[in-house]
This record gives structure tokens, C-alpha cells and sequence, in this order.
């Protein structure tokens, strides 16, 4: 039987069994040496969950002080906060607590304290120097995440400024990377920084290759190894959450057809707070879990084979065509590398590449780092609210364009956010900092609709546009019966409408059943709701969260939050006056023509306007499929609400 003891006992020994674990004295040494450390060490060593442990026992959070680790993603934030606190045996919120998005478990005794890179930065809007910290770890620094880029150059400053007031002692930075290579530029970057190796323990993994389409090979060798191979656990990387959850029911509907004795297999898809807790948890007695990810930076425990179709969803920029993209390309060598490592944590494993080893050979050495890629408006944004004036002569680790940079610095002229002379403008600028980490243009929008009194349908808008698809797509026969189930929501004006549509009639619902039975089970009734519908039941859930937080926010600045009744033309003209960056006309050939870059286009398949096919619209998303671009979530706009003086790409 397990009792209290043996389980602390058992934690106590896992602990101690980690790399990381021989290694305590010496790391904690080079830490009360050196005001930056950057550690290098594998994924599973022990970094995330052992050294905040290893610094409050050496003393590093005396007299309140915290240690704060930032992490990529929520996921991570909460599952190591977790894990920590259990290690820890405190309750969650006490000594150990986490703070996300939607969810803040700290209090004033938290002394280990995991957030994501957007907290860290929002605390520093109301703490410049983070007086509050002795330490600030900044993990998973290889992602080379724009935010983790722009937050490593702001806590070298901060470093700097609190040395120079006296104020709050030290601030000791650790980086951790789990790749060497990043592990010498940030050194580098921070003046020959020392650099603590943790001695790795990988098992050995078995490589094997395969080809065709992905999902389909996924779903073949989930099943290859379920029948043949030994116990362990099955990770499986894809790209998005359309392909985990299609993923997930077609691996349930597989199921079906296998005999009762072959049934226990239980495919996961990892994206929700929900179901995050059972992908942790050991499957259940005589299971076999199959986890779907698109994240490589967690940990979970059991897994002994990996399935890398080799691709992940990355966006695109090309500042001078103002163009940005989301296109699913082959991960780089070092991520499959790190993928297939996963496999060998806990002993030797497998790992099912699904392509041909040749092309392997091809794929680029690592990933580019985000901020050489992406719009840096909202980067931009964030160094200007936080006092960085000289944007161009920003210490950047890797130094984006000049001319990138100074196109973002006149979107965000563009926007209402700057001035001229590239100060914050007073009060749009400053708002849209606030609202942070929302894109700039989407705080646009809601400060325009709020002087249009349409604010409300905004911040659905907004909300529904932050998900990744609000509808989910049967990979089977009944495409159809979905087509024609939705078209009750479709709006002849577009997508947003559309969206707006889906939001209310959910809204209208739940209303309804609170209001005749208090006593149902509103998850469920709204979960079959969404079925009926082929609405993404964890996709409306998540834009209801960000709804309501957006709200908050805006309601906290001041705003009114109010309603233009079923008079959509100002809402209609807030669109086209916002997203004038992103129209789109339409040609002699049918095609469109995006009219800030002049590049041709088509409406996606999915958009409620593709057989309407109207003179101009705006769009917010770009996608590259079968070597077509295709505009995603569009309105029909007139032409005439677009600023007359801005387009001059026909030259
Ligand atoms: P690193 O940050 O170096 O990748 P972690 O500190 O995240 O390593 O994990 C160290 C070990 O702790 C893992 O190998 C795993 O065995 C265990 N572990 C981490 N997170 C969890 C969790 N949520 N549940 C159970 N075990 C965990
Ligand atoms: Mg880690």
C-alpha cells in the first residue's frame, strides 16, 4: 500500500537520482559567483523542477525574496509548478505557485514562482527593477522565442539598474538552454558569461524512417507500435491543434475495429488545461498512453516511443511586403533531435521519423530565431512602454533588420500607437502596451470600436480571431452535413460576423439553461451543443476565457463596454479601418490582389465568402497551401472605408 511516507520517499529518491542532483554544489556555487550563469544541460536533466528547489535552500529567497522562472508556454508553467509543489509537498499557491494567462495560484508566501514570459514582462510594467526577485531564471532559452530574445536584453538592463540604485540587492540571472550552440551566443551576448554543464543520462534511441502523409502514416504507426512493441508510452509531435484532435478521434475510431483485448490504448491530445492532468498522470493499469503534442518542451513521464512526422507551424514575415505567414515546414535538425531524445528519458526507446533519411540530411541545422522572422510590432511596442527609445540601437542578441525594424515602427505610427517622432502616442499607445501580449492591431481594433460604440462585438471578435479554428472539420464523408449544419451562422458580410454569430448563439444557451435549471451540467449540454454544430467545443471555451479577460482589461482602462444592437456598419467600418494593412481586391481572373503587397491570392475553401467571391474584403491570416496563398477569416468591406493616401505598391 502506498502510504504518505513511501510516496515522499519515492519523490525523495527520483530526486535524487537526477543528473542534476550530483551536480547541486557546484551549480550553487557558480550562481553565489556569478551574477549571470547559463546552463546547459539535456531535456529531463532536472533543470526546471530541481535548481529553483536548489536555490531556496541555499537561501537565495531570505527576507521574501523570490525566485521567479520563466517559461515558454502556460502548459509548462503549470506542470512544473505542480510538480515542484508535490516534490515540495506544499499546497499549490503556498511556498511554490505558478502564474498564467487565466490563472494566478501566487501568493504573498510564494517564493518559487514559474510564469510565462508575457507575466514576467507585465510585472516589470509595474516593477521596472523586479525588486521583488533575487533570482530570475529565463528556461527553455533555445526556443529563441521573440519574447524570450527581447526578455533576456531587458534583464541585462535590469540587472544594471538595480545595481546602480541600490535597490533590492543583486539580481542573479540564470538562462538554461538544452543546446549547446544557443548556450555560446548567450554567453557571448552577455559578455563571456560563465556556462555549468549538467551531465546528461539519454538511453539510447532507435532511429527509424517511413513516408507518406503524415497524419495517416502517424495514425498507422501509433497502431504498428500498440501491437507489436513492448509497454511504454507513445508521443506523438504535430503541428496544430486541428491535427492532435483529428488525430485523437481517429486513432479512437481505429479502436473500434480491434479486438476487446486490444483496446487499451489511450490517445491524449495535449492543448487544455482539462486534459493536461490525465496526460500526466500513468495511464491507467494495463493502458497505454499515446499523448499528441505540438509542444516540445514538457516532460512527461513514461514515454518510451516518439512519432516526428518532422514538421512544425511557423510563421513568416516579409517586412516589406508587410506580409505574414503561418505555414507548416520541416522542423530544423535540433528540434527533431530534441524530439526524438524524449523517447529515451527513462530507458532505451524508439523514435519513428515519418520520412525518408535522406531528408533528414536536408533539413536546416536549427531554427532560425523568431524575432529575425516575425513582425516586430508588438516587440517594438513592449521597449518602447518599458523607457527603450532607440529602438535601432536596441542591444538585440541577434539584430533584426533595419529595415524591418523600421517598418514595424511605422505600422505602429500607423496604428495610432506612436507619434511622429516615434514617442508613445497618448492614451492609444500606451493602451495598446496594456493590453499586451494581444497583437497592437487587435488592441486597434477594440479602441476604435470603443469611440464607434460597437466595443462588444469587438472583443468577441477579437476573442474568436485569438483560437486557432472555432470550427473542426470531419476528416470524413461528413464534410457536407458540417457545411450545411453551419450555415445557420453564416453571414453574408464574412467571417466575422460569422464568428460573432457562433459566439451569441452559444451565449444565448448557456443564458437559457442557467436560467431554467441551475442544476445541469452546462460542460456537457454545451460540449453536445458544439458537436451538433461541428464548433470546437476547447476552441470556444478557450475564446470565452480570452473574452472575458480581454474585458477586464479594457473595463480597467476605463472602457464602456457597450453593444451597436444589429447596426453593424460602424462595427463593419472598425474592420476596415483597422486591418487596412491586410485588403484584398479582387481581379478580372477571380483571384485577389492583397493591396499592400501586391501579391495574388485566393479565398480559402473554409471562409463563408469563397463562392461569393466579393469586390474587397480585409483578412487576418495568410496561408500557404499547395503552393497557393490563401486569405483566412474575412469581411467584405467597401473599398471607399479604406484610407485613400496608404497604398502605393503598384509602382
Ligand atoms: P529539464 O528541465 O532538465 O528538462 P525537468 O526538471 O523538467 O527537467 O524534469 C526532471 C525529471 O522530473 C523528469 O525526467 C521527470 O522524470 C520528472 N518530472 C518532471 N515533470 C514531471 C511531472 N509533471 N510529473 C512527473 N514527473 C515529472
Ligand atoms: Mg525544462
Amino acid at each position: 500500500m502506498w502510504t504518505y511516507h513511501s510516496i515522499m520517499q519515492k519523490i525523495e529518491e527520483h530526486r535524487k537520482s537526477l543528473p542534476i542532483a550530483s551536480v547541486e554544489k557546484p551549480l550553487i556555487e557558480v550562481v553565489q559567483k556569478n551574477d549571470i550563469v547559463i546552463i546547459v544541460g539535456e531535456t529531463g536533466c532536472g533543470k526546471t523542477t530541481q535548481l529553483p528547489q536548489f536555490l531556496f535552500n541555499a537561501g537565495f529567497c531570505r527576507e521574501g525574496k523570490m525566485v521567479g522562472i520563466s517559461q515558454p508556454s502556460c502548459i509548462a508553467a503549470l506542470t512544473a509548478a505542480k510538480r515542484v509543489a508535490e516534490e515540495c509537498d506544499v499546497q499549490l499557491g503556498q511556498r511554490v505557485g505558478y502564474s498564467i494567462r487565466f490563472d494566478d495560484t501566487s501568493s504573498s508566501s510564494t517564493r518559487l514562482k514559474y510564469m510565462t514570459d508575457c507575466l514576467l514582462w507585465r510585472e516589470a510594467l509595474v516593477d521596472p527593477l523586479l525588486s521583488r526577485y533575487s533570482v530570475i531564471i529565463v528556461d527553455e532559452a533555445h526556443e529563441r522565442t521573440a519574447h524570450t530574445d527581447v526578455l533576456l536584453a531587458f534583464l541585462k538592463k535590469v540587472q544594471l539598474d538595480r545595481s546602480k540604485a541600490e535597490i533590492g540587492g543583486v539580481l542573479k540571472l540564470i538562462i538554461m538552454s538544452a543546446s549547446l550552440v544557443d548556450a555560446r551566443v548567450f554567453s557571448e551576448y552577455y559578455g563571456g558569461a560563465n556556462v555549468f554543464y549538467v551531465p546528461g543520462r539519454q538511453f539510447p534511441v532507435n532511429i527509424f524512417y517511413t513516408e507518406t502523409d503524415y497524419v495517416d502514416a502517424a495514425l498507422v504507426t501509433i497502431f504498428q507500435i500498440h501491437l507489436e512493441e513492448e509497454q511504454g508510452d507513445i508521443l506523438v509531435f504535430l503541428t496544430g491543434q486541428d491535427e492532435t484532435e483529428s488525430l485523437e478521434r481517429l486513432v479512437q475510431k481505429e479502436l473500434e475495429h480491434l479486438p476487446e483485448d486490444k483496446r487499451n490504448l489511450l490517445p491524449l491530445a495535449l492543448f487544455s488545461s482539462e486534459q493536461q492532468m490525465r496526460v500526466f498522470a500513468p495511464a491507467p493499469f494495463g493502458f497505454r498512453k499515446v499523448v499528441l503534442s505540438t509542444d516540445t518542451s514538457i516532460t512527461i513521464p513514461g514515454i518510451r516511443y516518439v512519432v516526428d512526422p518532422g514538421f512544425v507551424k511557423a510563421r513568416t514575415y516579409d517586412p516589406s511586403k508587410r506580409m505574414e505567414r503561418l505555414d507548416v515546414v520541416p522542423a530544423s535538425k535540433a528540434l527533431s533531435l530534441q524530439r526524438s531524445r524524449r523517447a529515451g528519458r527513462e530507458g532505451p526507446g524508439k523514435c519513428y521519423r515519418l520520412y525518408r533519411e535522406m531528408e533528414f540530411k536536408k533539413l536546416e541545422d536549427s531554427t532560425k530565431p523568431e524575432i529575425m522572422r516575425c513582425n516586430l510590432s508588438h516587440v517594438i511596442l513592449q521597449l518602447k512602454a518599458l523607457g527603450f527609445d532607440d529602438i535601432l540601437g536596441f542591444d538585440f542578441i541577434d539584430k533584426p533588420s533595419r529595415s524591418a525594424i523600421e517598418k514595424a515602427l511605422e505600422e505602429l505610427q500607423l496604428l495610432g500607437a506612436l507619434t511622429d517622432d516615434w514617442k508613445l502616442e497618448e492614451p492609444a499607445g500606451h493602451q495598446m502596451a496594456r493590453l499586451l501580449p494581444l497583437d497592437p492591431v487587435y488592441s486597434r481594433a477594440l479602441i476604435l470600436a470603443n469611440q464607434f460604440n460597437c466595443l462588444e462585438e469587438m472583443l468577441i471578435t477579437v476573442a474568436m480571431l485569438s483560437v486557432e479554428s472555432i470550427f473542426y472539420d470531419p476528416r470524413d464523408k461528413r464534410e457536407e452535413e458540417a457545411r450545411s449544419t453551419r450555415n445557420h451562422f453564416a453571414s453574408v458580410e464574412g467571417d466575422h460576423l460569422t464568428y460573432l454569430s457562433v459566439y451569441r448563439e452559444s451565449n444565448e444557451l448557456l443564458e437559457q439553461i442557467k436560467a431554467e435549471n441551475s442544476e445541469a451540467n452546462v460542460d456537457q449540454i454545451m460540449r453536445k451543443w458544439c458537436k451538433d454544430n461541428f464548433v470546437n467545443s476547447h476552441s470556444l471555451k478557450h475564446a470565452r476565457d480570452t473574452y472575458r479577460q480581454i474585458r477586464g482589461n479594457v473595463e480597467n482602462m476605463g472602457f464602456n463596454v457597450s453593444s451597436c444592437g444589429n447596426d453593424m456598419l460602424e462595427y463593419l467600418r472598425c474592420l476596415a479601418t483597422t486591418f487596412f494593412l491586410k485588403a484584398a481586391q479582387r481581379q478580372m481572373d477571380g483571384t485577389y490582389r492583397a493591396l499592400e503587397s501586391g501579391e495574388i491570392v485566393h479565398i480559402h475553401p473554409a471562409s463563408v465568402l469563397f463562392s461569393s467571391k466579393p469586390e474587397c474584403v480585409i483578412f487576418n491570416e495568410l496561408v500557404m497551401q499547395t503552393s497557393n496563398k490563401y486569405i483566412k477569416n474575412l469581411t467584405r468591406i467597401d473599398p471607399l472605408w479604406l484610407p485613400p493616401h496608404h497604398y502605393n505598391s503598384e509602382e
